[in-house]
């Protein structure tokens, strides 16, 4: 078949073109931020509407454009910012691919209005799918303003690909959150569908991270500075037990531009050694200064993937520099070590390593057989207890509310960790933290079906103040929060007054259980695409379970393998995880080397 080669028409490779880099409203607000940085402007003004689907708009007071310049700003490939081959190596503006304002201009309507100071009047171009639809003057504000009005109208496909307006909002505020880390200088308001989502004035990074994440994520914060004739890395980390469940709350800037860099990822995570949690994230705000011939910025059309010259070295600086002020920090004894050595006496001194074997009592455990009375429930006089983490009369589970009887073989636990029974067959070895998940997981999930309904009155309503982007989250899963069993009543825009929580929330919890939820759920939503309810199901299930290292008492295990039989799947946790494992005496029998 004879092809014809034809060259596309402009407008139809601008639209396609635009697909790198537009992929929704957060893309646009960042390239127009990007714009207003690069104009030098210091007060920045967002505003947006449906999570930016149908408008998004940027002001600035930077330098603005003249009537030329506005008018060639949006053909494909326009710059002021490089115009030979050596400035790509020499790059200082966040810009410099000529091609964010005929992307968007390409598929959504675009109006424009700027003034640089000395003009007297603005220019204004509306601009409809590339095509320019008027060009006029009018007194306005020195600086620019550019509103883009219906994003993807002509283009249905990629306009069918767009989130829920809360998805699309978050992204949007992730990216105006981004421009407020890294510029605490700047005045900077947020404006979502006519509310403040956030109105930053000009301060310290101190102040400015206060404001963001709150004062208590602050005072969890290390600060740390390092430099080399090379290389400048300074920033701030979180002191291990203040790490999250996420990854999404590591924020990395070269020369001032949000980027994403595994490596450096890893050398920040790396920096820990053995300080954190199996799957505990630090979070970081990391601010890395290299000359612009060291970098490459220029590897994709959105600009957050970038290659260094020096891999390796910008590696070892940024693992040595924030080791040495989490060191700085007491946090030195532990850091070089295999683990966590305790020193005390008994079984537990051996943890983490190979337990020395004196008696059959220390095969057994902790004597905790003696310690309840299995007909009562009493704990027996005379009995040294372990530093539970319930205190009395609270425990882990609700034992007096389980309609199960107190089991009446042997439990044990290991290592904090495990519970070990024997069953007909030969033992089973449960793991705690799963197990009471599942039991937590299909407790909510009878919750939201109205099975039941119960709550925990707090005698002392928690007051909470989240960051803007978890209170539209909030606000987002409050009838769901409440299905669950919280009682939440709002005040203004971002706190919250906890008033109940669900029955299953441990002393202590109340007011830390909501945020560990809400940031466990950020994490679920960006790995997979889960319906809000089993999303909060497991979240609330994973935070509100007994974890590894909770040290439990024989009626504690009882009831929680009790309750764990009575689930519907008692074998594996709702995130597929295994909850036991079960050891048959034929294969002991077989490894002893009995015959069978
Ligand atoms: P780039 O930023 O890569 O140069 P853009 O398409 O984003 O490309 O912008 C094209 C040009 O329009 C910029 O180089 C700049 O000269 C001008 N421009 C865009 N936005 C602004 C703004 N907010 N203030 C001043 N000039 C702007
Ligand atoms: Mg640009």
């Amino acid at each position: 078949m004879p092809q014809t080669i034809h060259i596309l028409p402009e407008l139809l490779a601008n639209k396609i073109a635009a697909g790198e880099v537009v992929q929704r409203p957060a893309s646009v607000v960042k390239e127009l931020i990007e714009n207003a940085v690069d104009a030098g402007a210091t007060i920045h003004t967002i505003v947006t509407k449906n999570g930016g689907k149908s408008f998004v708009q940027v002001i600035d007071n930077g330098c603005g454009m003249s009537e030329q310049d506005a008018a060639v700003a949006f053909e494909r490939h326009a710059t002021s910012k490089i115009s030979a081959y050596e400035d790509l190596e020499n790059i200082r503006t966040l810009g410099f691919r000529g091609e964010a304002l005929a992307s968007i201009a390409a598929v959504a309507q675009v109006e424009l209005r700027t003034r640089q100071k000395a003009d007297e009047v603005a220019t204004v171009i509306r601009i409809e799918g590339g095509e320019v639809k008027e060009k006029s003057k009018d007194a306005a504000d020195y600086g620019t303003s550019v509103g883009v009005r219906n994003l993807f109208y002509n283009t249905p496909g990629r306009r069918n690909f767009l989130k829920a307006n809360n998805t699309e909002f978050k992204h949007v505020f992730d990216v105006v959150q981004r421009l407020a880390i890294a510029h605490p200088e700047f005045r900077i308001s947020f404006m979502s569908d006519d509310d403040s989502v956030l109105d930053l004035h000009p301060a310290s990074l101190d102040e400015r991270i206060k404001d963001l994440f709150g004062e208590r994520l602050f005072e969890s914060l290390v600060p740390f500075h390092d430099s080399n004739e090379a290389i400048e890395i300074r920033g701030y980390v979180s002191k291990p037990d203040f790490s999250r469940k996420t990854r999404v709350e590591q924020y990395l800037f070269l020369n001032g531009r949000y980027i994403i860099n595994r490596s450096v990822n890893h050398a920040v995570f790396q920096s820990y050694e053995h300080l954190l949690e199996k799957g505990s994230f630090p979070f970081f705000i990391l601010f890395l200064t290299i000359d612009p011939h060291r970098v490459d910025v220029n590897v994709h059309p959105s600009k957050m993937e970038v290659k260094f010259e020096d891999d390796r070295s910008i590696y070892r600086m940024v693992l040595n520099g924030v080791r040495k002020a989490l060191m700085a920090h007491d946090l030195a004894p532990s850091l070089g070590k295999s683990g966590y050595q305790d020193s005390g006496s008994g079984p537990r001194a051996a943890y983490g390593g190979p337990i020395p074997v004196h008696s059959w009592q220390d095969l057994l455990g902790p004597k905790t057989s003696e310690m309840v009375d299995r007909q009562t429930g009493e704990i027996l006089p005379g009995t040294e207890l372990p530093d539970s983490p319930f205190p009395t009369p609270h425990s882990a589970l609700p034992i007096p509310e389980s309609p199960f009887p107190i089991r009446h073989f042997p439990v044990w636990q290991l290592h904090n960790k495990y519970i070990i029974s024997p069953t007909r067959e030969g033992l089973m070895v449960v793991d705690q933290h799963v197990a009471h998940e599942r039991v937590l997981y299909e407790r909510t999930v009878e919750h939201f079906s109205g099975q039941t309904q119960s709550s925990q009155q707090l005698l002392f309503p928690q007051t909470i103040d989240f960051v803007p982007g978890d209170a539209a989250l909030v606000q987002q899963l409050m009838p769901h929060l409440e299905g669950m069993g919280f009682v939440l009543k709002s005040f203004g825009k971002s706190t919250v007054v906890v008033e109940a929580v669900p029955p299953d929330v441990r002393p202590n919890k109340e007011s830390t259980i909501l945020q560990d939820i809400l940031d466990l759920y950020k994490e679920n939503e960006h790995d997979v695409k889960l319906e809000p309810r089993e999303n909060l199901a497991k979240s609330y299930s994973c935070k509100a379970a007994i974890k590894a290292g909770d040290p439990l008492n024989e009626q504690e295990m009882g009831s929680l393998l009790d309750q764990l039989f009575a689930t519907k799947n008692p074998f594996v946790c709702p995130h597929g995880r295994p909850i036991m494992v079960k050891v048959t005496l034929t294969e002991l029998d077989k490894r002893f080397g009995r015959p069978v």
